[in-house]
């Protein structure tokens, strides 16, 4: 693997200038070069080095947005803004990441930081409210007003969007996941008891398989692969992520009403076997209320960092959305380069 990426430019690189887009997720950094309609000129991946603490995951988010930004310039692209989503609590407005399980940060100044040390005007976002917004804007809640955009990974995250707005309530709304959706369930690393994500998340699904199968799983494909196949401990695992994915997203729709749904994140991965399932658990909890459509995310892992786009355009006053629906052609992929060590290829640049 190459240490210093040095990407050819392509036929993409029609714009003045562009902003930088950097999903930081507990296992991997996806970042991106994006034009003002959102199309990726260039794009990277590097893992995140969590299991070192936070320290040297802000010091490889900052070593990313260098290699980002050295690709932006290498293009003749002026740097806008750069955009940076992260999971936990994020008080946007006030560029701080409050808390995050995975990665270890508390109440951290992260967008001042970032952009000290790099020279960039740097904006904090939300990794799942960036995706959620991207979903809704340019994908599978495109054309409503009112949409729940669900991330069922590692952890269980939605974003909100009421009246065409996405709701941040300082960072703390959209905590889906520690929904009490069993009083006797299992302890939460939230502190809580019983939260959704104990039950219903990919790692989850892949913990509850495993304690009781006599042969265990990695992922949480191959729970869905063995529910398909007839396992009966699969199914139950399955189905019990299922329930409380209905009762928790019942809840949802008793208070906020969204007109579609959306599921993204691993678990969505399984498709129709959890679509269908959970459309079914869904409406057979509902009387009165208003059934959303329930539908698969569209925007696949990118979701969040063309949302980190979005927010960064949005920061230098660009509606870059308006820009992109302009065009009814599919967002580009771009070449993705992957990088082991951000650092020694930021160095070496
Ligand atoms: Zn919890």
């Amino acid at each position: 693997m190459s240490p210093t990426p040095r990407p050819v430019p392509d036929e993409t690189e029609t714009q003045q200038d562009c902003v930088l887009a950097l999903d930081v997720g507990g296992t991997g950094m996806k970042g991106a070069v994006v034009d003002r309609t959102l199309t990726p000129v260039a794009s990277l991946r590097v893992p995140t080095p969590r299991v070192q603490g936070p320290e040297d995951v802000v010091d490889t988010i900052v070593d990313v947005l260098r290699i980002l930004r050295d690709m932006a310039l290498d293009r003749g692209l002026p740097v806008r803004h750069a955009g940076v989503v992260v999971p936990g609590i994020v008080d946007e407005a006030r560029g701080r990441a409050l808390w995050a399980a995975n990665l270890g940060w508390r109440d951290l100044a992260l967008a001042d930081v970032l952009a000290r040390r790099t020279g960039l005007a740097v904006v904090l976002g939300h990794d799942v409210r960036a995706g959620g917004v991207a979903e809704s804007a340019l994908g599978a809640a495109r054309g409503t007003r009112n949409s729940l955009f669900v991330a069922i990974g590692t952890g269980v995250a939605a974003a909100l969007v009421c009246d065409g707005v996405a709701v941040t309530s300082g960072g703390y709304a959209g905590e889906l996941g520690h929904l009490a959706v069993d009083p006797h369930g299992m302890a939460c690393a939230c502190g809580g008891r019983g939260c959704l994500e104990t039950v219903a998340s990919a790692s989850a699904v892949v913990a509850g398989y495993n304690a009781v199968a006599p042969r265990p799983v990695v992922g949480a494909a191959e729970v869905a692969d063995r529910a398909r196949s007839g396992d009966p401990v699969a199914e139950e695992v399955w189905n019990r992520a299922v329930e409380a994915l209905a009762q928790g997203l019942a809840s949802v729709t008793t208070l906020l009403a969204p007109e579609r749904i959306v599921l993204g994140g691993g678990l969505a991965e399984a498709g129709p076997l959890l679509l269908d399932r959970v459309r079914v658990a869904l409406a057979g909890r509902l009387t009165f209320q208003r059934n959303p459509e329930l539908v698969r995310a569209a925007l696949g892992d990118r979701a969040g960092n063309i949302g980190a786009g979005i927010v960064a355009w949005s920061a230098a006053g660009v509606d870059a959305v308006a820009a992109r629906s302009a065009s009814e052609a599919p967002l580009p992929v771009s070449r993705t380069v992957d990088i082991a060590h951000a650092a020694t290829a930021a160095a070496a640049l």
